[in-house]
C-alpha cells in the first residue's frame, strides 16, 4: 500500500517532499483511504472506504504498516461499554511510516517509523495535559470512535492511512519492528504507566492477572523493572511462555488452592481481564498497604465487599492507557531492554475471525493487521 492509494489530497496540503506530493491527484478538502469498518453495532467489520482530513500545518500523514487488535476494539464494535459512533474503524496501536509532513512540522520527515496509540489530540491546556497526562484530559480526543474538535467523526488504525498531529504521533525507536511494536501503542504504555507510577521494581512482588495482550506486556516490563512477577492466569495453559517472558511464578486461578498459597503476599497487583473478577478474592491477594491497579475494562461492573478494603489498609486503583511522552518513554525502554509484542500477523478479510479468537482466549499474544492487505 503507498500514498499512490490516495484518491483525493488537499491541494492546499504542503507536503514535505517529492514522493508524497505525487499523492496529489485532485483538489479537494477530504482524502478518501481504505479501512475496515463495523457498520453498526455488533455488525462484522468489512472493507470501506473513510475520510481523511487535509495534512495540516502541524500534521503528519502516516502510511500504517500494521495495526494491532485490542481486545477495546471488540468492546467498543459491540457497544459493550457505551453507544458507539459508526461507521466504525477500530484501531489504537498504529505503527506506520511518515508520508508527508505539514509546513510547521519539526519533529518528524517523511520516511520516519512513527506510532500512535489511543490518543490523537487533547486540550493541551488543563492541568492533566500540562502534567503529560492527556489520557485524563476530559477533552482528549479518542484515535476512533470518538469526535474530533470539528465535530467530525475519528477513525483508527485498520486503514491505510491516517493523519494525525505530530504532538499525538511516537517515534517507534530503529531496533523495534513495526509489526512487534504496535501493541506496545496500547497494551505496552497501559502497563507501563501502573507499573512505574506504582513503583514495580527491585524488592516488589507483582502479579499481572491474565496473560492476553495487556498481560504479557505486563509480566515482560515488570520483569525489566526488576520486580518479581507473578502470573496469575485461569489455567496453566501459557505457563511456559510466561516463564519464558520473564514471569518468576505461574499460577491457575481456576486452582483455589492458589488462593490460600498467595494470600497476603503481593505489594501490587495489575488485573488486565476483561470480564468482571471475584474482586475481593484478588485483594485477599495483596500485603497490607498492597494495591491492585485495574486495567481491564469489563462491560458489566463488579461487586466489591468494602471489608476487602480494610483489612491490610489496600488500594483498589485504576489507570488508562499513558500519556503521549509517557509513550515514547516507553518505547524508548522497550528498545533499551529488546522488549516486544508477541504476534500473530493476520490479514485484514481475518479480522472478524481474529475477534472470534480473542473471545475465546485463542490467541499468543496479538493480533495484528497487515496494513498491506487492506
Ligand atoms: P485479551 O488479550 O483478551 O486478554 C484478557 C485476558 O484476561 C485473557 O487473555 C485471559 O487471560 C483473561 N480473562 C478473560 N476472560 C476472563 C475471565 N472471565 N476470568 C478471568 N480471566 C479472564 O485482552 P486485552 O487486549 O489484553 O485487554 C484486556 C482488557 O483491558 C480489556 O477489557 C480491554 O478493553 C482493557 N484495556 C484497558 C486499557 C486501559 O487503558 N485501562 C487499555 C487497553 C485495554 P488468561 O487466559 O491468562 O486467564
Ligand atoms: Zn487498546
Ligand atoms: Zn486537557
Amino acid at each position: 500500500m503507498t500514498t499512490q492509494d490516495f484518491t483525493t489530497v488537499s491541494a492546499a496540503t504542503t507536503v514535505s517532499n517529492a514522493s508524497a506530493a505525487s499523492a496529489v491527484t485532485t483538489a479537494s478538502a477530504v482524502t478518501t483511504v481504505p479501512a475496515y469498518a463495523a457498520p453498526a453495532a455488533h455488525a462484522p467489520l468489512e472493507r470501506t472506504t473513510v475520510p481523511r482530513r487535509p495534512v495540516g500545518d502541524h500534521d503528519v500523514l502516516i502510511e500504517i504498516v500494521y495495526a494491532g487488535i485490542c481486545h477495546s476494539d471488540i468492546h467498543q464494535v459491540r457497544d459493550g461499554w457505551d453507544e458507539g459512533i459508526y461507521p466504525m474503524v477500530p484501531g489504537h496501536e498504529i505503527a506506520g511510516v511518515v508520508a508527508a509532513t505539514g509546513g510547521a512540522v519539526t519533529r518528524f520527515a517523511v520516511g520516519d517509523r512513527v506510532g500512535v496509540g489511543c490518543l490523537v489530540d487533547s486540550c493541551r491546556t488543563c492541568d492533566d495535559c500540562r502534567a503529560g497526562r492527556e489520557q485524563y484530559c476530559t477533552a482528549s480526543v479518542p484515535t476512533y470512535n470518538g469526535r474530533d474538535k470539528e465535530g467530525e467523526p475519528t477513525y483508527g488504525g485498520y486503514s491505510t492511512h491516517v493523519v494525525v498531529d505530530e504532538s499525538f504521533t511516537v517515534r517507534i525507536p530503529d531496533g523495534l519492528a513495526l509489526d512487534a511494536a504496535a501493541p506496545l501503542l496500547c497494551a505496552g504504555v497501559t502497563l507501563y504507566s501502573p507499573l512505574v507510577h506504582w513503583k514495580a521494581g527491585p524488592g516488589k512482588r507483582v502479579a499481572i492477572v491474565g496473560l492476553g495482550g495487556l498481560g504479557h506486556m505486563g509480566v515482560k516490563i515488570a520483569h525489566a523493572l526488576g520486580a518479581e512477577v507473578t502470573v496469575l492466569s485461569q489455567s496453566l495453559r501459557k505457563q511456559e511462555d510466561g516463564l519464558r517472558m520473564g514471569a518468576d511464578h505461574y499460577y491457575a486461578t481456576a486452582d483455589e488452592k492458589t488462593f490460600e498459597e498467595l494470600a497476603g503476599s503481593f505489594d501490587l497487583i495489575v488485573s488486565t481481564v476483561s470480564a468482571p473478577l471475584p474482586m475481593g478474592r484478588y485483594l485477599g491477594l495483596l500485603a497490607t498497604d498492597g494495591v491492585m491497579v485495574n486495567v481491564g475494562a469489563p462491560e458489566e461492573p463488579v461487586g466489591l465487599n468494602l471489608f476487602d478494603l480494610l483489612a491490610g489498609r489496600r488500594t483498589l486503583a485504576g489507570s488508562m492507557i499513558g500519556g503521549i511522552a509517557e509513550t515514547q518513554e516507553m518505547l524508548d525502554f522497550c528498545a533499551r531492554h529488546g522488549i516486544v509484542a508477541e504476534v500473530e500477523v493476520i490479514r485484514a478479510e481475518q479480522i472478524n475471525e481474529a475477534y472470534e479468537r480473542v473471545l475465546a482466549g485463542d490467541v499468543r499474544f496479538r493480533f495484528v493487521i497487515d496494513a498491506a492487505t487492506i
